[in-house]
């Protein structure tokens, strides 16, 4: 066996992790109080004023903040809830969950895998009570059109922002409420965490006591001795922030912007590189659409095996994966809501490939992806890539 040196892997993302964030999270420990509160506090007002709102929630996860959101909005049995496909299974579960029903929309184009509108129009029925739409990959979706067909039906439209923290003037202003994530691959993390945004005073003070039982007081203030007695007005969950997450979240929204930056600077080169010497991997959102960059999904050529690039790939040290299995092919939506076609989602999920994006990534690890791809596709359909797509 020759004695190859083996070249550094390529991770598809990665967290910036460092001092701050240690210091950040001593201080909490040193300070005596995990459960939520100030840090808490400060975080869902840096996060509002990032994204130019009033206010924000501070909850444990995306998931939780889609479930309180559906729940302040009263979504439950009998409603249907316009959702897309191509999106983690959360945003679906979501909404069986709240005992509603999710209605699948096919994605607008390959170029542009977003949900699309006209087909989220042609779904629409007497029992249709909310749009949820998604950011795919980071890329905003036009929220005023979406907002005009949402008033124009008297629905609710809410965001799954998961991929989209620091899309400011992009998410959070047009709809009623957007859930963010701040899971361990999420452009921002805590390592499990979320935040909605919500616009009204009154939907947001709902959703706080959705988020602690439903209960009129806090635990700081029964522990602060600023009161003993308190009601329970709302049957809530218990979804809260707690404070070393709040502290680790306050250093990471820091530089959130500079991070989001360096994805879309990596996400160009990508796509100059790409058009140069893959002119066949098709790559989505080409029209200058705003992005916080949080993935850089590609169409493989038609004719190519995914299975074997992936493995191909894998064996040069290049992480990848793929955004994402169609949520209503999984077994548990098959058998709950019956097969159902939605081709254009089918075809790009079956093509997609995620290839590696963080901003620990540089310009000379994209090259090395993208040269591994073009290894891998010729290698897996045994001719020069360039002639696959003919
Ligand atoms: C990550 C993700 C979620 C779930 O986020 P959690 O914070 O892990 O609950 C929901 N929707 C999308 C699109 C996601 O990418």
């Amino acid at each position: 066996m020759t004695t190859l040196a083996t070249p550094p892997l390529i991770e598809l993302g990665a967290p910036v992790l460092g001092e701050p964030e240690k210091r950040a999270l001593a201080e909490v420990v040193d300070s005596g109080w995990l459960a939520m509160g100030e840090r808490v506090r400060s975080f869902e007002q840096a996060f509002a004023r990032m994204h130019g709102v009033e206010d924000a929630v501070a909850v444990s996860s995306a998931t939780a903040a889609l479930q309180v959101v559906l729940a302040t909005f009263g979504i439950g049995p009998g409603d249907e809830v316009l959702v897309p496909s191509l999106s983690f299974v959360a945003t679906a579960n979501v909404v069986v969950a709240a005992g509603a029903t999710p209605v699948f929309v096919d994605i607008e184009a390959p170029e542009r895998p977003h949900m699309s509108i006209e087909e989220a129009r042609a779904r629409i029925t007497s029992s249709t009570r909310a749009i949820l739409i998604m950011h795919y990959a980071g890329y905003t979706m036009d929220v005023p059109a979406w907002r005009r067909l949402a008033d124009e039906y008297g629905l609710f439209l809410f965001e799954d922002a998961a991929h989209a923290a620091g899309a400011t003037g992009a998410v959070g202003v047009y709809s009623d409420a957007a859930a963010f994530s701040f899971f361990a691959n999420k452009n921002l993390t805590t390592g499990e965490g979320g935040m909605v945004l919500v616009r009204g005073d009154a939907p947001r003070a709902r959703m706080r006591l959705m988020r602690a039982h439903g209960m009129t007081t806090g635990t700081l203030d029964r522990v602060h001795g600023r009161t003993t007695a308190y009601d329970v007005v709302e049957c809530g969950t218990n979804c809260r922030m707690d404070e070393l997450r709040g502290a680790l979240g306050l250093v990471q929204l820091q530089r959130l912007p500079e991070w989001n930056e360096c994805r879309r600077g990596l996400s160009t080169r990508y796509r100059e590189l790409l058009a140069e010497m893959l002119p066949e991997v098709l790559v989505p959102f080409d029209r200058p659409d705003p992005t916080v960059a949080h993935l850089f999904p590609v169409l493989l050529p038609p004719g190519a095996d995914r299975r074997s690039v992936v493995a191909a790939m894998t064996g040069s040290r290049v992480q990848t994966s793929v955004h994402y299995a169609p949520i209503h092919r999984f077994d548990f939506y098959r058998r709950r809501f019956g097969a159902l076609s939605l081709p254009r989602t089918e075809r790009f999920a079956d093509g997609e490939l995620t290839l590696p994006l963080h901003p620990r990534l540089t310009e000379a690890d994209v090259s090395r992806v993208v040269a591994t791809l073009a290894e891998a596709l010729g290698r897996t359909t045994g001719r020069p890539s360039r002639e696959v797509a003919s």
